[in-house]
């Protein structure tokens, strides 16, 4: 854990205490504040009563009396309106922060030069995280790796010289962290999305900057307009831009599975994608890009990041690869629960043969429609299952299974009729999970157990 003691003896208000905010309550006191904590539902309450966290109905609070209100990232902070607590909390000129900021500021006393890569973005910031991480620990550096993925912030280890902390941050988290400065930022790509709690993009896209501005060092993507632009401005240190639609003069990118850096036209190779099962996709040469260039800032040769990038196992439920029987390759991809991230996968394959459905988002499988010749046939699952057989009508064979058991057994059944060299039975289901599953875990897990029984009998 990491102690904040930089709020020693302050009155520190904290609201919501699932997952990290029950880590920041702890954090917090451990450092010597005095906390007064609340939580709307009576379960995390009593959780953290036994963890001997002091609690208070905030509703019936002197905010007055408060130095700071720890809020959690769950909980709208301006739209689509501000929650209760920040309300009340703006009203008595109390500012309003997440576990972020606390671990910036106890970083800024305590640790300043301690290395911090902060990353960001709309997809791939898991990914990117984790491949960090593992091209460190190859070489045996210390690394606390967490935020939005994983273990809370506040949970790591302290930061201290040494230690390279890589946190994933969402953007609920970016705006709770006016102080936020990483010596490295990262910054991958911008699309649509939690427009609900930011307003509009422009806003959601100011917030996300924030991270890249105000680091030491800082990797920008520019293949969309959004990253475009904030890679236009100068930051506090150094901007450096990424690609993998182009070849830069300045910059990272990657030319098919190669990864290049370029300074004024002279170009170093940094690394090769090519042969590497959990870096597949365009979308991972993207993600490669930016780890491989915030690790040889950390002084990390190309060498050992080439074997690095080799023994990268990838992350479960995102293109997980689970195996072959025969010639079909089964694919786990359940963490994309919109289309944006199932086209990633879709572009990735052919021959597939498609398990798709659950809750629908807005917009359901339109924009997949020009990669649906690389799909031999769909199996349709959960609640979608009607919605999603209307916008497959007479544009692609499609089966309703209704469970994701039956859709596994017939993908694997038509897979292995196909003629063509490698079919593969895919899992993308472009839509939330929780009209059959808990989340995207659990469906995930379930699939990798109904192919590991079929590829190992
Ligand atoms: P995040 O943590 O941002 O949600 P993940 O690394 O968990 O991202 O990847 C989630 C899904 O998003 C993957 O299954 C993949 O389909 C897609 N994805 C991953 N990286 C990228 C990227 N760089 N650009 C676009 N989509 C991506």
């Amino acid at each position: 854990m990491t102690p904040i003691t930089c709020f020693a003896g302050k009155n520190v208000a904290l609201f919501g205490l699932g997952g990290s905010g029950l880590v920041s309550a702890r954090a917090l006191v451990a450092g010597g504040a005095k906390v007064t904590a609340w939580d709307d539902g009576a379960p995390a309450r009593d959780k953290a009563a036994a963890q001997a966290i002091p609690l208070q109905d905030l509703h019936e609070a002197d905010w007055h009396g408060f130095d700071a209100l720890v809020l959690t990232p769950g909980v709208p902070l301006t739209h689509p309106e501000p929650h209760w607590a920040a309300k009340a909390a703006k009203a008595a000129g109390v500012e309003v922060i997440g576990d972020i900021e606390l671990f910036c500021r106890e970083r800024a006393a305590t640790a300043p030069h301690a290395p911090f890569i902060a990353i960001t973005g709309t997809n791939g910031k898991s990914t990117t995280t984790a491949l960090i991480a593992h091209l460190l620990r190859v070489v045996g550096r210390d690394v606390a790796m967490g935020g939005n993925i994983g273990t809370a912030i506040l949970d790591l280890p302290k930061p201290e010289s040494g230690r390279v902390h890589v946190v994933e941050c969402s953007s609920f988290q970016i705006d709770l962290a006016p102080s936020l400065n990483p010596s490295i930022g990262i910054l991958l790509n911008l699309t649509p999305d939690h427009l609900d709690r930011h307003g509009t993009m422009q806003d959601y896209a100011d917030i996300k900057a924030r991270l890249v501005r105000a680091a030491d060092l800082a990797f920008v993507g520019v293949d969309d307009a959004y990253c475009a632009a904030i890679a236009a401005r100068p930051g506090k240190g150094e901007m450096v831009k990424v690609s993998v639609r182009e070849k830069l003069e300045s910059g990272i990118y990657a030319d098919g599975a190669t990864l290049w850096a370029a300074v004024e036209g002279k170009r170093e190779r940094l690394g090769d994608l090519s042969g590497i099962a959990s870096l597949r996709g365009r979308h991972n040469a993207q993600n490669a890009a930016f780890a491989v260039a915030a690790v040889q800032a950390l002084g990390v040769s190309l060498t050992d990041i080439q074997r690095g990038l080799q023994s990268f196992p990838g992350l479960a439920h995102r293109m997980e690869w689970l195996g072959v029987r025969g010639k079909v390759l089964f694919i786990n991809d359940s963490k994309a629960t919109n289309a944006d991230s199932t086209e990633k996968a879709l572009l990735t394959y052919s021959d597939i043969y498609w398990i798709v459905g659950g809750k629908a988002k807005e917009g359901g499988l339109a924009s997949l429609e020009p990669l649906f010749s690389k799909v031999s046939k769909a199996f349709l699952i959960g609640a979608s299952s009607a919605e999603f057989a209307r916008e497959l009508d007479g544009k692609l064979a499609y089966e309703s299974c209704g469970t994701l058991e039956v859709a596994t057994q017939k993908a694997a059944q038509a897979a292995a009729q196909s003629t063509g060299a490698q079919p593969v039975v895919l899992l993308s289901p472009a839509c939330a999970s929780y009209d059959q599953f808990p989340n995207f875990e659990v469906r995930g897990e379930r699939f990798r157990s109904l192919c590991q029984a079929i590829i190992n009998p």
